[in-house]
């Protein structure tokens, strides 16, 4: 209630600069989603009608997103997300000699976790090339950790911290030589997780050269909880579960049906609006470093300011805990987070911040800002705002 008026106070709108831990349900995927669920209520598998046309939704839905990644629709396996996908990519490659795998140290922890595991239970032998201070890897230094032993090669497409775009097509290419260096070997064969990627750079498999992607419906507007993996036809993997045959056999489980339809959808309207919104989000990004190096001459921008995701901003305040910007911020109305969702809370700075930057410590606090469909140039200009008003409290404590 305002004291002054007596009228219920207008509720301030919330700033959500979180796209890339979750960005929400568009509408359409909703009544997508919705649509499909209404049709599904019988299990794919089952051979009466009511299976029948669940079945034909997932397979339509599978199609399209095949035709999205200008592959076939038997290359594409629905999943529960990016997870899911990375680690039937990295663990299901892993056959019963000792193979190795090369990755980067920035990667998200569904793969740095499934490869240290891996080495943990001595099933696979792995390499961690470390990326440049920009955030990006160096093509020759992965083409340099190939041995005839490794069975993989995994680099994400963008990172979900600091948005740096990875050297896909270069890989590829490096990747093709050794093979064919080798007795036109078939390995390594190539993954990349595209998880943050999807809604702004091209993704066609041919194009990229990869031969496994994983993808994630949540960060492009679809639900959470479903996602996909591209396995190019030749390549072997061993599914993580044993079950049914669905998926063939490669994903055993009930599919879910409604997801999948969901996924197809949101990869669809991104495709539409994936041009228009770089262009915009970029022009938004540039503007918000711009405010934040006038800002403070403390901050840290962290990673490659041109070679990095158009909706990602990611500064280091040195002195200040992440979580304490986090909630700060919070208060005030403005959504943003520390790291990556699933590693959030730990107090520990991000293994990603560190990789560029040795020098940070714990107790430097991190943020990421992901821009989305809905942010707007005020949204940047407010949250300026806000930062300089937490940095003035905040400073007193901790400088
Ligand atoms: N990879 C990347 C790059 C991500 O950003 C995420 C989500 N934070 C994942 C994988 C995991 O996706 P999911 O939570 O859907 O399993």
């Amino acid at each position: 209630m305002s004291k002054s008026t007596g009228r219920p106070a207008k509720k301030a709108r919330k700033i959500y600069l979180d796209y890339a831990s979750a960005a929400p349900m568009d509408s359409r995927v909703a009544a997508a989603m919705a649509r499909a669920a209404g049709e599904d209520f019988s299990n794919p598998s089952a051979i009466h009608a009511g299976g029948l046309a669940a079945k034909k939704i997932l397979e339509d839905s599978r199609k399209k997103i095949a035709d999205i990644l200008s592959a076939h629709a038997d290359e594409i396996f629905f999943t529960s997300g990016a997870t899911e996908s990375n680690n039937l990519a990295i663990v299901g490659m892993v056959a019963s000699f000792l193979p190795h795998i090369v990755t980067t140290n920035i990667e998200h922890a569904s793969v740095l976790e499934a490869c240290r595991q891996l080495e943990k239970e001595k099933r696979a032998k792995v390499t961690y090339v470390p990326v440049e201070p920009s955030g990006i890897v160096d093509p020759k230094k992965i083409a340099k950790a190939i041995r005839p032993d490794t069975v993989l090669v995994s680099v994400m497409y963008a990172n979900n911290e600091i948005g740096t775009m990875q050297p896909i097509a270069e890989i590829a290419k490096a990747i093709r030589h050794y093979r064919k260096n080798h007795k036109n070997s078939s390995y390594p064969y190539f993954h990349t997780d595209a998880t943050q990627a999807v809604n702004y750079l091209p993704i066609g498999v041919e194009r990229l050269g990869v031969d496994l992607l994983s993808l994630n419906a949540a960060k492009i507007y679809g639900p959470k909880g479903v996602g996909a993996l591209y396995k190019k036809r030749r390549v072997r993997l061993a599914p993580l579960a044993a079950g049914g045959d669905q998926e063939s056999g490669l994903r055993p489980g009930t599919e879910n049906v409604a997801g999948a339809a969901a996924l197809a959808r949101a990869l669809a309207l991104t495709e539409r609006l994936k041009e228009k919104e770089s262009k915009r989000l970029a022009a938004l990004r540039d503007h918000f470093f711009k405010k934040l190096r006038a800002l403070s001459p403390k901050i840290i921008c962290n990673g490659d300011l041109a070679r990095r995701l158009p909706n990602n901003v990611n500064i280091t305040v040195p002195g200040i805990p992440s979580d304490l910007l986090v909630i700060e911020l919070s208060a005030r109305g403005i959504y943003a987070s520390a790291k990556s969702a699933c590693k959030s809370g730990d107090g520990k700075a991000s293994h990603v911040i560190q990789a560029i930057n040795p020098a940070i410590k714990d107790t430097d606090g991190s943020l990421r800002f992901s821009l989305g469909r809905q942010t707007a140039k005020a949204d940047i200009d407010s949250t300026v705002r806000a930062l300089r008003e937490i940095f003035a409290k905040l400073d007193k404590w901790y400088n």
